[in-house]
């Protein structure tokens, strides 16, 4: 076996178009999407491996598009953030880096240009990206490889859907030991000397300004992108959080989890970077199981149902249990219905979502605990249990800096769909055997008016979002 074919035998590899590589060419192309990081990057690893062993040099492609689903302002100024110090990094590693942005973001026009050897990407589970690395493939006249960088355990080793963390925590348990270790981060040998000509944008300059997208919605100021901050944040969480995380966790009053998934929703940091950080953390080992257990099982669960699941952002994705208990309960009468634009605006009867509503739309982020409870009245307060999943869909996805993400998905097809849960009981109107939510047990299980508080004196600093 040749040391390309070794490194094409990773089963983070998938291989979207075989074959020779173009040994003429001029360098290897790493076709950066969802893994926007240099730090910690498995597929960056596997494209510097190959550049390395086909003695040429390595080049980031990095083409944004304006037309991504349901990605506005404050996503892209999210993104943008993170670009020049990525930029730096791969200088640092003597890897080149090439940003474009539509409409000449094509990647296969760029590979001509430079006459690339072969392609390394990144993996994204959702439709569109899919769709794009299928296309890629075809397209390209040099091999294409996809590295599935952004989970600990390759979904593909998965091979279907999973029904519950139950049937996937076990698989991944008994695989941590191979796929959680520390990525090497090597340089290029051959340093990228960029041609005259070719067209780049400057990443420290804003190319935003001139970039025809949803505007929407304003970006934040509770967040800012980029990998140094991500680091930041894990710093801060390790230090100040992750003690006690098991608990306070579950109390949206308290500020007590790593508010990282803007940055894993970016790339900007990858799971390996976290977890080996948390695992080797001081701290008392039912806090780093909890977190571990979020991180790893819960979101590679959510990942394993974009990638098997087609259905994954439609109610038509729940378990036969659910479709039918739902359906038993679709005409029930509602104690309140509310159209899309009342939830949009935080006009309801409950405080207490009105609140979770506000956190999302102002701050760019909602607490997980909130998460739950917003969507299952989202489903109470609906029409039908389909409006209620594409409802939560639209908000979550415009508004939540982590949104459009299979957390999301899988998030509000566990609330309303019942995923990765079993049936409940007793029966209840609207829900059926659907896991129920009341406002009073929620105000029993933390300080919701410190909550409330908190949520509105966060809104006083904040300008209000331009939409
Ligand atoms: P922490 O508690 O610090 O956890 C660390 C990381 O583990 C998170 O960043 C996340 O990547 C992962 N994680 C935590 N909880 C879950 C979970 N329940 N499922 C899968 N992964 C998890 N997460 C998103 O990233 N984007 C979304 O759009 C999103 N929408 C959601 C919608 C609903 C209705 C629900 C119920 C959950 C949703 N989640 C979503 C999952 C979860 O609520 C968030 O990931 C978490 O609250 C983010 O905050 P954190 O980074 O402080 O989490």
């Amino acid at each position: 076996m040749d040391g390309l074919e070794k490194i094409s035998k990773d089963p983070r590899v998938r291989l979207r178009r075989n074959g020779e590589p173009d040994f003429a060419g001029s360098c290897v192309v790493y076709w950066m999407q969802r893994s926007q990081r240099a730090l910690d990057n498995p597929a960056l690893e596997t494209a510097v491996a190959a550049a390395n062993e086909l003695k040429k040099p390595l080049v980031v492609f990095l083409g944004v598009v304006p037309f991504f689903s349901h990605a506005n302002l404050r996503h892209y100024a999210f993104l943008a953030q993170g670009i020049a110090e990525t930029a730096r990094r791969l200088q640092q590693r003597n890897i080149g880096f090439v940003l474009r942005a539509w409409p000449h973001h094509n990647l296969i026009k760029f590979c001509d240009e430079v006459r690339a050897c072969m392609v390394v990407g990144d993996e994204n589970p959702m439709r569109e990206p899919e769709h794009w690395r299928q296309v890629a493939g075809e397209r390209l006249s040099v091999p294409l490889w996809t590295v599935d960088a952004d989970v600990i355990v390759p979904t593909q080793l998965l091979l279907r859907e999973q029904y519950a963390a139950r049937t996937i925590r076990p698989r991944i348990h008994n695989w941590l030991d191979d796929f959680l270790r520390p990525v090497c981060n090597a340089s290029a040998r051959t340093q990228w000397r960029q041609p005259k000509n070719l067209m780049s944008l400057d990443p420290e300059a804003d190319f935003l300004s001139e970039f025809k997208m949803d505007r929407s919605v304003s970006p934040v100021s509770t967040f800012r992108g980029g990998t140094a901050k991500a680091l930041k944040a894990l710093k801060h969480f390790l230090g100040e959080r992750l003690k006690g995380y098991s608990v306070r966790r579950n109390h949206p009053d308290l500020d007590g989890t790593s508010q990282l998934s803007p940055y894993l929703h970016f790339g900007q940091i990858g799971p390996h970077t976290i977890a080996l950080a948390v695992k080797d953390a001081d701290a008392p080992p039912e806090d780093k199981k909890a977190f571990l257990e979020e991180l790893i099982v819960r979101r590679e669960l959510a990942i394993n149902f974009v990638r098997y699941n087609p259905d994954y952002d439609r109610l038509s994705s729940a378990e036969p249990w659910a479709q039918t208990t739902l359906a038993a309960h679709r005409k029930d009468e509602r104690t309140h219905l509310y159209k899309a634009g009342q939830l949009e605006n935080a006009a309801t009867h409950d405080p207490l979502w009105n609140a979770a509503q506000k956190q999302m739309v102002q701050s760019g982020w909602m607490h997980g605990y909130m998460r739950m409870y917003w969507a299952k009245k989202i489903l109470e307060w609906s029409r039908s249990p389909e409006d209620a999943f594409n409802t939560a869909v639209q908000l979550n996805d415009r508004y939540e800096l982590d949104g459009r993400d299979p957390n999301g998905y899988a998030g509000i097809a566990w609330a309303i769909g019942g995923k990765h849960d079993r049936a409940w009981g007793p029966e209840r109107p609207v829900y059926g055997k659907i896991r129920y939510m009341s406002l009073n047990s929620t105000l029993r299980k933390f300080d919701s008016k410190a909550y409330i508080a908190k949520v509105s004196s966060l809104l006083g600093e904040l300008s209000p979002p331009r939409n």
